[in-house]
């Protein structure tokens, strides 16, 4: 299930549970959902084996209220995160959806969705409290900055007094911003800058993200004070699912880790990671079109990438396709060769800056995600907005 999918999943389970557990009744129990329409909340995707392909299926019983996500969450302790001098970290949002949302791989934005930003922080100050003097962490997939969070959120965390971190899209940050958040007490950002090629920035849909853009804007960084954590994301496709990474492009990446070092831009760590098909994103949607759809209930291997975050398990450029070809075996080297190379820098293989669970219970966040993970098996297009009963609807009442 991929999007806003909280009350749709706790149906789904109840639902599951009171009848019996085979695939008949995995479709019968989701077609039940869409009489129970007024107790749901939430837009997204449901990818099952059930129905045949196409696999995944929109839902969409409208927007789901962002603050109730924070109510409904509790960070009983913080978890690991090396960025941060502790090495540990509260993690979490004020917003809901990417407002950016147009890269290919992306399972958290969608060009028709923006953001929703919370307006009231005050339980902010509350989970800082029972976690005196630990760093914060916001993991949305774009820190927002709006009138509320300039005005209300920066102050609170300026008085809080301790460090915090976000992620950002590069073209939308600009040096005031910059500024205001670091003046905030912000130390570290993350963000996708994801390959040294502007062809492949432009064939994972990342507008506007150039390679000099990237040099320019990191640039920035030393003189405020801030941290980068830098994702780079090797094997792209096309969004429909042709590769487009070479071994020039994937040099220059490399060249593009060493030009911002040379430059004295102050890096947390790079974390490479390979592209992988997430369900519902654009290259779903686009090797779909193309009469490849993916099974993601019999995820493919690749032994290759067993020491990148989630690279082993699931559809990359190695699996999506058929066979191996030798040629991409090749570049598969050349990848592993590239991460190595950047290796230099903080755990190149590493989880890339990921929140991992400190003890965590029951009642705390599930496990975050890393942009890196959300990227390359991450990001997000939307489906178009379905009508209730269309083919392929599982539900729909906006
Ligand atoms: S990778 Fe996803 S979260 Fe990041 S900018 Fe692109 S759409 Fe937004």
């Amino acid at each position: 299930m991929a999007g806003d999918g909280e009350f749709v999943l706790l149906e789904l389970v109840r639902k599951f549970l009171s009848v019996e557990s085979d695939t008949r009744a995995v479709m019968q129990t989701l077609g039940a959902l869409g009489e129970h329409q007024s107790r749901l909340r939430g837009r997204g995707t449901i990818t099952s084996r059930a129905w045949g392909a196409p696999f995944g299926r929109p839902f969409d019983f409208g927007s789901t209220e962002v603050e109730s996500f924070h109510t409904r969450c509790r960070v009983s302790r913080p978890v690991r995160f090396d960025v941060f001098p502790g090495g540990v970290a509260v993690p979490l949002t004020v917003s809901r959806g990417c407002s950016y949302g147009l890269c290919t791989f992306c399972s958290e934005g969608g060009p028709s969705r923006k953001a929703r930003v919370a307006s009231d922080f005050t339980w902010i100050g509350e989970l800082s409290a029972r976690h005196p003097g630990v760093p914060l962490y916001f993991q949305d997939s774009i820190f927002p900055a709006t009138q509320s969070v300039r005005q209300s959120l920066l102050p609170m965390l300026k008085s809080l007094g301790v460090d915090w971190g976000c992620q950002v899209y590069l073209p939308s940050l600009s040096h005031t911003l910059l500024a205001d958040l670091a003046a905030h007490g912000c130390a570290y950002l993350y963000t996708g800058v994801e390959s040294g090629s502007n062809e492949i920035l432009a064939a994972i849909g990342k507008k506007g993200l150039t390679r000099e853009l990237i040099i320019e804007r990191l640039g920035w960084f030393a003189g405020h004070g801030v941290r980068a954590g830098l994702s780079l994301m090797f094997g792209a496709m096309s969004d429909d699912g042709r590769l487009v990474d070479t071994a020039e492009t994937v040099a220059d990446t490399v060249s593009l880790t060493r030009e911002l070092s040379g430059k004295g831009v102050a890096i947390a760590g790079f974390y490479p990671n390979i592209q992988t098909v997430l369900p519902g994103t654009a290259l779903d949607l686009g090797l779909a079109s193309r009469g490849l759809h993916l099974d993601f209930y019999s995820m493919p291997r690749a032994p290759e990438f067993a020491s990148f975050e989630d690279g082993a398990v699931g559809y990359n450029f190695l699996t999506v396709d058929g066979p191996n070809s030798s040629q991409r075996r090749q570049l598969a080297y050349a990848i592993i060769a590239a991460a190595n190379a950047v290796a230099g820098s903080p755990d190149p293989c590493d989880s890339g800056g990921a929140l991992e669970p400190q003890g965590v219970e029951a009642t705390d966040v599930a496990k975050p995600l890393s942009p890196a993970r959300r990227g390359s098996r991450h990001a997000a297009q939307w489906l178009p907005h379905p009508r209730s009963g269309s083919p392929g609807t599982i539900g729909s009442v906006g």
